[in-house]
């Protein structure tokens, strides 16, 4: 069964006054207005993790985490295991290109974690895009193929894995890439390469997401293209309209028909 998915990444913005207000907002603005089929997930800052779940204990909505160490325990300051988020967060976000570029990340530490987050029962949304620069040498399936390879390399149980194609030159920057651009790279790179390491049965139903500069008005166009299983979503996510719209477009477009 194809899962639909609308993912919320708050990033290192609110106050824990403002999270919790954006949080009670989205839970009244969404609520009976989407079917459980459809997957919600929020993912707040570490610190306002616990105060959010408890806003949505009582509804479908899930908790994500933005980040997760690759270590399993011990003399880490400053990290977060995937052991301390497993009671509290269903998903967490791993290799989200800001991470990549701003902390270095490489494919192998990406790799780590997704290991780590599904030793723990979390499910990851691994974030692959290309770079601006790799889309104008011609070397967006390239770039793509090898992050998709390097981090899932040793995941050998791959079932509650997501993936997010978030093209760098679109996160936060207003021009959005077109849904043609989106469903090539989807349909040319991520899902061959999916498929083919993971064998059609499981490749095929993996659910892909698109991210970078969706907002209300644009999303439906996204939403419609088979291939696209849903948002990742930044800045829209911060407003609890432009997120529940989007969510009950993602219904619309996928499940109510
Ligand atoms: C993101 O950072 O993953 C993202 C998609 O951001 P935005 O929606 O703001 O482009």
């Amino acid at each position: 069964m194809k899962q639909f998915l609308t993912v919320g990444n708050w990033k290192m913005n609110t106050s824990l006054a403002e999270a919790i207000t954006l949080a009670y907002a989205i839970k009244l603005e969404l609520k009976n207005s989407v079917t459980s089929e459809l997957q919600i997930v929020i993912c707040p800052p570490f610190p306002w993790i616990i105060s959010i779940s408890e806003i949505f204990r009582d509804t479908h909505i899930k908790i994500g985490a933005q980040n997760i160490s690759f270590e399993t325990r011990g003399a880490y300051t400053g990290e977060i295991a995937a052991f301390m988020l497993s009671d509290i967060c269903s998903y967490v976000i791993i290799g989200h290109s800001e991470r990549r570029q701003v902390m270095g990340e490489s494919n192998e530490d990406i790799g780590r974690k997704l290991i780590a987050a599904t030793n723990a029962g979390i499910n990851p949304i691994l974030c692959v895009g290309e770079t601006l620069q790799d889309r104008q040498r011609n070397e967006t399936e390239s770039v793509i193929r090898e992050q998709i390879n390097k981090a899932l390399t040793n995941v050998r149980n791959p079932t509650k894995l997501t993936i997010a194609y978030e093209p760098v030159w679109a996160i936060g920057t207003g021009s959005p890439a077109s849904p043609s651009q989106v469903t090539k790279v989807i349909d040319n790179t991520i899902r061959p390469e999916l498929t083919r390491i993971y064998g059609h049965s499981l490749g095929a139903d993996m659910p892909i997401l698109y991210g970078g500069s969706i907002n209300n008005n644009n999303a439906m166009k996204f939403l419609k293209e088979d291939s696209i299983h849903g948002t990742l979503l930044g800045n829209a996510s911060l407003n609890a309209k432009q997120f529940s719209d989007i969510a009950r477009l993602t219904s619309e477009a996928k499940i109510s028909t």
